[in-house]
């Protein structure tokens, strides 16, 4: 088990230096990681999230000694691993593809690193039996790779990442080939797992369930940086910024273009495009002012339709879905749809008109500009 830190890391590949030079792209998309820090702790369980290409992967690849790292330091514990070749590591590797060796059978293939490594028959054989119940393969042992579903060749596959017992176990994307129920499964199977044996464990995924699920806490990255890091609760009630905000929930928040003018003695939120107004909550009457620009930012479980008459402007239903267990209502403000999710078993017309009320304390304000978060 094993503490791991990234101190400022970055990873330049050959190809993109040349690709700013010839297109002068923005400097910022020079590298594929960009000064990326965190400490992951003993035996905690880090998910590395953020949309493809985001440098998730690289990021990954280069704790694993797979890349080169351009600059920064990477230490497990306090050993500075930068130079230190994959295989010194003590790092246990799943990715999607399970590149399970096809002749052997799943035990020789579980045996197959740590015949490599000269390790004794019956040390063999005493660690595949403690893996093979915890992933739930006793039974395929004596099979070959072939004959192994989807789901199965993962299991395997994870199982010969910790057999070895490695002080760090670095999985990527490893349920992206896996259909849902299947997915679910062996994601729970994953927690389990690490309940069991505890090994500090990162996962990289674009799947935030995935992230939101397993992990203890979750980097979220964009375009090579790190964005927010923080516990599945911190990422969803607390983002960082916009794009944090509109990356984690599903559905997506409601991030809606506004300005907010005072009348009288309140402030109040004007929609881009739309007569729809609605109150500023009095916690920001500090840090907003006349004319101000932002982005409001609501989850769509955050948003009610208000029983009674209240002070803000109806607005017309565009979109009733029941989706069984909830409802989820889409409103039409100026050129944009928001969307409200509720658990009551209510009904709107479209083009019936409604208002709205939000979650005071779950409204957010971005900057526009910066897409930072305004508090
Ligand atoms: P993610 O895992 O988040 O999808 P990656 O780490 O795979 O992202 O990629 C980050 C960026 O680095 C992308 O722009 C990708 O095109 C680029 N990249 C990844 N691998 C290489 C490579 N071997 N050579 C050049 N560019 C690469």
């Amino acid at each position: 088990m094993a503490q791991l830190i990234l101190k400022n890391v970055y990873k330049r590949y050959d190809g993109q230096k040349k690709k700013m030079f010839k297109k002068k792209k923005k400097k910022e998309n020079d590298f594929a990681v960009k000064d990326v820090s965190y400490e992951c702790q003993d035996g905690e369980f880090i998910g590395i999230l953020g949309p493809s290409g985001c440098g998730k992967s690289t990021t990954l690849r280069m704790v694993a000694g797979l890349e080169k790292i351009t600059a920064g330091e990477i230490y497990i514990g306090d050993v500075l691993i930068n130079d230190l070749q994959p295989k010194d590591r003590n790092i246990g590797l799943a990715f999607e593809d399970y590149a399970l060796y096809p002749p052997l059978s799943i035990y020789e293939n579980l045996a197959f690193n740590m015949r490599a490594k000269k390790k004794k028959e019956d040390e063999i054989k005493k660690a595949i039996e403690y893996v093979a119940p915890l992933m739930k393969i006793d039974d395929l042992l004596d099979m070959k790779p072939s004959a192994l579903s989807g789901g199965q060749k993962q299991r395997v596959n994870i199982a010969r990442a910790i057999v070895r017992r490695p002080g760090l176990l670095l999985l990527d994307e490893p349920l992206s080939h896996l259909d849902g129920k299947m997915r679910q499964q062996l994601r729970q199977e994953i927690k389990r797992m690490h309940h069991e044996i505890k090994c500090t464990t990162i996962i990289v995924t674009h799947d935030q369930m995935e992230a939101m699920s397993l992990a203890d806490r979750i980097v979220i990255m964009k375009e090579g940086e790190i964005q927010q890091i923080g516990t599945p609760l911190e990422v969803y009630d607390d983002p960082a910024n916009e794009f944090v905000a509109g990356f984690i929930g599903e559905p997506p928040m409601n991030l809606m273009p506004s300005v907010i003018e005072k009348q009288g003695d309140k402030y109040m939120f004007t929609f881009e495009g739309s007569e729809l107004q609605v109150e500023v909550p009095k916690r920001y009457n500090k840090v907003v002012k006349d004319k101000m620009k932002v982005i409001l930012g609501v989850r769509p479980v955050d948003v009610l339709i208000a029983e009674e008459e209240v002070s803000s402007t109806p607005v017309p239903v565009a979109v009733y879905e029941n989706l069984g267990d909830e409802r989820r209502i889409s409103v039409r403000v100026g050129e944009m749809l928001l969307s409200m999710t509720t658990p009551e078993d209510v009904y709107y017309e479209t083009g019936q008109n409604v208002q709205l009320v939000f979650h005071e304390e779950r409204t957010h304000l971005f900057d526009p500009e910066t897409g930072g978060r305004i508090k």
